[in-house]
């Protein structure tokens, strides 16, 4: 990693309640009270209905965490029975917000058109856009991942106006990787993260911001930052618990702090 400021975001998927949200947010933010990670930016992406409780402890309590969606209808308000609008996610704090997570693409049927109308709807109304991408196992192996990855995000931008470059953060997130207990390595994290910031750049964002996601764990975080030119992480299983997020956000801390 090199000295731009670390970012790791939690995504809490379809786990803990708001009675179960509250604990853990409580327990994160005091973590981070006591001992401040001071370089790096904390989200925690929770479930629609965790995060009216959520935004009031963060607020009421000062907690360094800023609160993000784990997924939003491309459309404003009106007749779309049971989504949820920016909007929405807006009047509830919610700054950050996942955009076409590899289990919405395919276990929801998100096509590459709706996560690009999606990710424009989200910078429109001023929030952040985590834009997740990523191949399959089968990709990979084929040695199709690079072109994959990049139509992938290529996709995803088409007809977003360069106002909005600064609104949007990318998730390198392979999908052989997620809920896997198998991370990608440095080295490939590395080649992908090249990547994406090569297409970024041609794409005339100036200073692209590029996490990885898949198997972080309290383990493997300080290698992974270390070694490879990630600005952070984007954590399933490992944020469910307070210490095992927060570890990962100290390696994060430790290595800007080094590398700074
Ligand atoms: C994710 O779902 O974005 C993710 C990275 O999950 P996990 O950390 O559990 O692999």
């Amino acid at each position: 990693m090199n000295a731009r400021r670390p970012l790791v975001i939690g995504n809490w998927k379809m786990n803990l309640d708001f009675v179960e949200a509250l604990h853990l947010v409580q327990q994160l933010g005091v973590l981070l009270k006591n001992r401040p990670v001071e370089h790096t930016d904390v989200v925690v992406a929770a479930p629609f209905v965790d995060l009216r409780s959520v935004s009031s402890i963060i607020d009421s309590e000062r907690f360094a965490i800023a609160l993000g969606a784990q997924h939003v209808n491309s459309q404003e308000n009106g007749p779309h029975t049971g989504e949820i609008s920016t909007s929405m996610l807006k009047r509830l704090n919610v700054e950050w917000v996942l955009v076409g997570h590899s289990e919405r693409r395919v276990h929801y049927f998100m096509s590459d058109e709706i996560v690009a109308e999606t990710l424009r709807s989200v910078v429109r109304v001023g929030q952040h856009a985590v834009l997740c991408v990523g191949e399959e196992l089968s990709i990979r192996e084929s040695d199709q991942h690079e072109a994959f990855v990049a139509a992938q995000l290529k996709s995803a931008l088409r007809g977003l106006d360069e106002k909005f470059h600064a609104l949007v953060t990318v998730a390198y997130e392979p999908l052989w990787a997620i809920g896997t207990g198998v991370n990608a390595t440095s080295a490939q994290v590395s080649e992908m993260t090249a990547l994406l910031r090569t297409v970024l750049r041609s794409l005339s964002f100036t200073s692209p911001q590029v996490l990885y996601g898949g198997s972080v764990n309290a383990e493997n975080a300080a290698l992974l930052v270390r070694e490879s030119d990630v600005d952070g992480f984007l954590v399933g299983g490992a944020s469910l618990k307070a210490e095992s997020f927060y570890a990962i956000l100290q390696a994060c801390d430790d290595c800007y702090a080094i590398k700074r």
